[in-house]
């Protein structure tokens, strides 16, 4: 059987063409994804808009229940999805594990979630509030996570009575083409379609007149192109865009859980995080102690492919990703200081050292624009105000953290923070029962928690006469 083929109108289908897809460990194509052509993008919108009204009419209990069976599917394959994903995507085991895991246990969430008429009482007669689906949703999702953001729109989406149309990144399509296979069994025809492109179908399927509404993750110039084609059918957009999270280490934080933590959260998937912490911002009283335990942790990651035993820090995803790093550390490294790291390995495949960069000025582009790569600069601040000046700088805000043992204080400096999440003591915790979303240019909308449900959803009230 062909593998790697799309899900339209209930049938695995060949499509136009193919694409070669890379690994990114050696730079070398290793499977054909086949790809849509505008004819087959507009089949699948068809079709999606064709089982519209019978999804949107069938109980909570049945779409939860074929949610729950697609989980299950996935579960029972999590291993050959993972094997995939560091294939495709490039990191390390352990983590496609998480990722395929953390999928699993996103769509069971999501199932349960059951939107119920409100009753709410009014001086002049109660009146019903309901949450009614929108119609056929467009999904668009990067190459980082290609697993848990297609979930994050999929799962929400159907559980409230809406159809989709899911389309990867041309550079990871795979995994999500092989959740057509699983769906295939589980959902009615055309519930769920699923379409890959050479990044060439996304602003056909957003300006679509039949899709309702666009969930789009992805860089912030492309969401406003997405955002811009949603205007003439007045389409409701979720958009989950970049960001350049500050952290910000205070004098009295615990500085070895918070070099720790960081270089944890600043390498995760090679840097290719939307909500990793992108600039670090330290004490002036404790940055050395601070910059050396940092370093430290960041000599023990391992670069390697992500099947190779012991490895803790996978490649970047794609050339263009790969060439667009090594610029930024290369300039960065004329003007500041390199702690550790700042080259690219010498074998074949887009691998990056781990790399820290000090002394730049707040102007630098490392400091300024969003890395998405495993490189990170440090910076010192004497005054807390003046750090949440800095960190509240640039067109992003997206998360943030603060690193202190007074928790109450931490809140406090929380509310001055520019950013949809901010942590305190920890960075990037992300979970499917959390509303997640950004402020600023990093998007519109949330993802996660009941919220994330909402987005899928427009109000209906029905008010009767007394
Ligand atoms: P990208 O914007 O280039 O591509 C994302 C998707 O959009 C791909 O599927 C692509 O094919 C599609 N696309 C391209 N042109 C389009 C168009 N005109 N209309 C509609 N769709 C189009 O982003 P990328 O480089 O793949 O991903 C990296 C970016 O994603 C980073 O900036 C990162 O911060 C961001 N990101 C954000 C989040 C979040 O939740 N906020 C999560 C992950 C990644």
């Amino acid at each position: 059987m062909t593998p790697y083929r799309m899900l339209i109108d209930g049938q695995l289908v060949e499509g136009a063409r193919t694409i070669p897809v890379i690994d990114p460990s050696t730079g070398e194509s290793f499977a054909d994804a086949h790809v849509a052509d505008e004819t087959q993008l507009d089949e699948a919108v068809a079709a999606a808009a064709r089982a519209f009204p019978g999804w949107a009419s069938t109980s909570w209990q049945k779409r939860r229940e074929c949610l729950l069976r697609f989980a299950l599917r996935l579960d029972e394959e999590a291993d050959y999805f993972a094997r995939l994903l560091v294939r495709e995507q490039g990191k390390p085991l352990s983590e496609a594990r998480f990722e395929v895991d953390a999928t699993v246990r996103g769509i069971r969430f999501y199932a349960d979630i059951e939107l119920k008429v409100e009753i709410r009482d009014h001086p002049t007669g109660p009146y019903e509030v309901e949450r009614q689906p929108l119609g056929v949703v467009a999904g668009i999702t990067p190459w980082n996570f290609p697993m848990i953001l297609a979930s994050n729109k999929y799962a929400p989406a159907l559980i409230a009575g809406n159809t989709v149309v899911l389309k990867p990144a041309p550079t990871t399509p795979l995994t999500t083409l092989e959740l057509g296979r699983l769906a295939a069994d589980v959902f009615p025809r055309g519930v769920l379609n699923i379409v890959a492109d050479d990044n060439d179908l996304g602003a056909r399927l957003t300006g679509h007149p039949d899709v309702a509404k666009v969930s789009f993750t992805g860089s912030t110039i492309t969401g406003k192109a997405v955002m811009r084609s949603a205007v003439e059918d007045m389409k409701r957009v979720t958009l989950e865009l970049g960001g350049n999270d500050p952290a910000i280490v205070l004098q009295d934080a615990d500085i070895e859980a918070a070099a720790r933590g960081l270089a944890a959260a600043v390498f995760l998937n090679a840097g290719q995080v939307c909500a990793a912490p992108k600039r670090l911002y330290i004490a002036e009283e404790v940055y050395e102690e601070f910059q050396e335990r940092f370093v430290a942790a960041t000599r023990e990651i391992r670069l390697g492919a992500g099947d190779e035993e012991g490895v803790t820090l996978g490649p970047v995803q794609n050339r263009m990703q790969f060439d667009k790093v090594r610029a930024l550390i290369e300039e960065a490294a004329k003007s500041g200081t390199v702690l550790t790291g700042g080259h690219v390995a010498n074998r074949p495949g887009f691998f990056v050292e781990p790399t820290i960069v000090a002394d730049l000025s707040d102007e630098a582009r490392l400091v300024t624009d969003e890395q998405f790569g495993p490189v990170v600069p440090l910076l010192r601040f004497t005054d807390e105000g003046d750090a949440i000046a800095r960190a509240n700088q640039g067109s992003f805000g997206l998360g943030a953290s603060i690193w202190t043992r007074d928790l109450k204080r931490a809140r406090l400096l929380a509310r001055g923070i520019s950013a949809g999440s901010v942590w305190i003591n920890q960075h990037t915790a992300i979970h499917p029962d959390i509303p997640f979303g950004g402020v600023k240019q990093s998007g519109l909308g949330s993802e996660g928690g009941m919220e994330g449900v909402h987005e899928y959803t427009r109000l209906q009230v029905v008010n009767a006469a007394a």
